[in-house]
């Protein structure tokens, strides 16, 4: 199960420096699509062969001095729900304010674990600032400068610390587990109901359970599965659920968990910026994914063309990664609701496809032989052999070159595409590595 790290505090108490500084580097190395809204808010750092996920709150926020007080409870709330550890950054330049002591009173019902850091202390003998941080009844806090890096290792430590065994876990890792997805009203808790019946809508909310209730399994259609977070999707507010940060961070805790996503969509507003704010997620953290259009039965035109050209409008907002099932569903009517599920589970088996090698280097290697990559600078590239990785999260495939790195990216797309097309890897990410041998 992944774990999630919530950075909340007051605008300007410096938690975009802090949430930088703490998935930087990791950064470097994954090769992220930069520039998407959701690399400020969300990323994924490791520390002692710990991997978790840091939200920053903030990036949700707008930057004011008088957001509502109603509204920071809920959100301060929510990072306790949905998140494994909060983090509580405090500005030790400028001391406390209320709004601090009106969190502090939240988080110290908090069962999650809390930790206080105050922030600004660039230099060691800005320590005595602490003393009043104490009076928060939150423990020991860290002192840090998130500009300088000061304490960031100490901190570090301390939440690694306080996340979650990894051993509690008493989930089947062998059956696959489904995430449904989606922003507020694309119709996630109707499909659910139409899957497993109405009686599970009774949700009773008692608090701190919702640890236990983050996967559900069913044995329906004659499969066994498990739903990750129904009571997510259950327990939602009577209030305004429209704000992104909402649905973003009920959606990574959903994703991070699953093996494959079925992306809800209003079949009567399309695709807009929160559906390809999710599909990015889903996308991040290598999920499989179905896309479901919901509320079909809404739809007049339902001809073949109307479809297609639906489909193909989908598909070019997601592009690159085209190759994924869609279906046009209704929650309501149970419109191909079965199919949904039917498709979500082919795209399960799809992620644990292994190609056997002999048979990948027979239909690849004289593919390439006919089409081999492009010479550089006068070198010829040679592609000797190649075969799918074990055990890796997505279907891993490594082409053995006397020159790797001048095969490029169109290139690789090209044998991606050739794999797709030869071997079933519909709805699911694949990797390509080019080593050298
Ligand atoms: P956020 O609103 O909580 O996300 O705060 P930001 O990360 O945007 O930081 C607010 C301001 O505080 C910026 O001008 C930062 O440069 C500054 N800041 C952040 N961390 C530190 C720090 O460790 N020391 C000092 N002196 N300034 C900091
Ligand atoms: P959620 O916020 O994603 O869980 O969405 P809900 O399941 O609560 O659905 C939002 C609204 O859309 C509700 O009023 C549903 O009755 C309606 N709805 C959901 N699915 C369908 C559908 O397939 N067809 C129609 N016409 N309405 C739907």
């Amino acid at each position: 199960m992944s774990n999630i790290v919530a950075i909340v505090g007051r605008p300007n108490v410096g938690k975009s420096t802090l949430f930088n500084r703490l998935t930087k580097s990791r950064r470097a190395i994954v090769s992220d699509t930069a520039g998407t809204t959701r690399d400020r808010q969300y990323g994924k750092t490791e520390w002692c062969g710990r991997e978790f996920s840091i939200i920053d709150t903030g990036g949700w926020v707008v930057k004011s001095d008088d957001v509502f007080e109603s509204e920071i409870k809920r959100q301060v709330q929510l990072a306790i729900d949905e998140c494994d550890v909060v983090l509580f950054v405090l500005d030790g330049e400028n001391g406390l304010t209320d709004y601090d002591e009106e969190v502090a009173g939240i988080l110290r019902r908090s069962p999650k674990p809390v930790i206080v850091a105050v922030n600004k202390c660039d230099t060691f003998d800005q320590q005595y600032a602490l003393a009043e941080f104490y009076k928060l009844g939150l423990g020991d806090p860290f002192i840090l400068s998130a500009v300088n890096g000061l304490g960031t290792g100490e901190l570090l430590d301390a939440i690694v610390e306080k996340l979650p065994n990894e051993t509690v876990n008493d989930v089947d890792d062998e059956l696959p587990k489904f995430a449904i997805v989606g922003r507020p009203n694309a119709g996630k808790s109707s499909i659910l109901n139409a899957f497993i019946g109405e009686e599970r809508t009774v949700v009773t909310d008692i608090p701190g359970t919702t640890r236990d209730s983050i996967y559900t399994r069913y044995n329906k259609f004659g499969r066994d599965f498990y739903l990750v977070d129904t009571a997510g999707i259950r327990k939602k507010a009577k209030v305004n659920e429209d704000l992104e940060y909402y649905s973003v961070i009920r959606s990574i805790r959903a994703i991070e968990n699953s093996d494959v996503c079925v992306l809800m969509v209003d079949a009567t507003r399309g695709i807009e910026a929160q559906d390809l704010n999710i599909f990015q997620l889903i996308q991040r953290n290598k999920k499989g994914l179905v896309v479901c259009v919901n509320k079909w039965d809404l739809v007049e035109s339902k001809s073949n063309a109307d479809i297609k050209a639906y489909e193909n409008a989908i598909r070019g907002r997601l592009a690159p990664f085209t190759d994924f099932p869609i279906i046009f569903a209704s929650a309501l009517t149970k419109q191909r609701i079965f199919k949904v599920m039917e498709t979500a589970m082919q795209v399960y088996e799809n992620k644990q496809r292994k190609v056997p090698t002999a048979q990948l280097n027979a239909q690849l290697l004289p593919l390439i032989e006919a089409y081999p990559p492009p010479a550089n600078k006068g070198k010829y590239i040679k592609i000797k052999y190649c075969t799918q990785l074990p055990n890796t999260q997505i279907p891993t495939f490594v082409f053995f070159a006397n020159l790797p790195q001048y095969v490029k990216e169109p290139y690789r797309r090209f044998l991606e595409n050739k794999i797709r097309s030869w071997w079933n890897f519909n709805g699911t990410p694949i990797s390509i590595f080019i080593r050298e041998k």
